[in-house]
């Protein structure tokens, strides 16, 4: 048995297709059933439905033997456990920093909101920069509005809601988009399968998404 771990939204959106090109389709819809193990066509693929943040967890763990997350969710998950063998080019945006428009640089200690506590760390270790990093599960766009930071850490794609919030976007940390990736047991294990699974999706993402 294969097992795929996938967030509903973009990204179970995007990936359906190219599983499809695999010969694997969901014998439900999961964007509308309340299962979270949903049977394919292939007796031996599932799909386990679960939180973005939540799959490199199952997967590093073995409980998925595959799944599909975002650059930005795996930077920030960090795990060693994991092969990243293939960029699929869906769910594009950009990891950046944003404030409010025409604030200017505060001159104590920057205060960071964001879900992204890891990268920012990073980021601004890199730099040399003192700050104060405020962790935030979601609305991170409020945080300056409001006083709680002067800066916010997200992700970015139209750049819609920073726009309507008086936020604008200012450094790029990362380009993002999602990646499959594979459990280091698994890959060793069931070796013959996943290549086999790996060079059909990396077909359908150079047909669909070409350089
Ligand atoms: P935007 O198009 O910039 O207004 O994006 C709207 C919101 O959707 C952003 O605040 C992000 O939280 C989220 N978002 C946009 N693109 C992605 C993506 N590829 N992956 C995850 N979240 C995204």
């Amino acid at each position: 048995m294969l097992t795929i771990a996938l967030s509903k939204g973009r990204i179970l959106d995007d990936t359906l297709p190219l599983l499809a090109a695999a010969g694997i389709v969901p014998t439900e819809n999961p964007d509308k059933s309340r299962k979270l193990i949903i049977p394919t066509t292939q007796d031996d693929v599932r799909l386990l439905i679960v939180r973005a943040t939540d799959v490199p967890t199952y997967v590093e763990h073995g409980a998925a033997d595959l799944g599909v997350a975002g650059k930005d969710v795996l930077l920030e998950y960090g795990g060693q456990g994991i092969y990243e063998p293939l960029d699929l080019r869906i769910a594009l945006c950009k990891l950046m920093t944003a404030g409010a428009v025409g604030a200017p640089e505060p001159k104590g200690r920057l205060r960071v909101a964001t879900k992204f506590v890891n990268v920012a760390k990073r980021y601004y270790a890199e730099q040399g920069r003192q700050v104060d990093i405020i962790k935030l599960y979601g609305s991170m766009e409020l945080a300056p509005l409001v006083g709680l930071a002067d800066k916010i850490i997200d992700v970015v794609d139209t750049g819609n809601t920073l726009r309507a919030n008086g936020l604008e976007a200012q450094e790029l940390i990362a380009h993002i988009s999602s990646r499959l990736i594979v459990n280091k047991a698994s890959m060793k294990m069931q070796h013959a399968r996943i290549q086999e699974l790996i060079d059909t999706l990396r077909e359908a993402v150079e047909a669909r998404h070409p350089r």
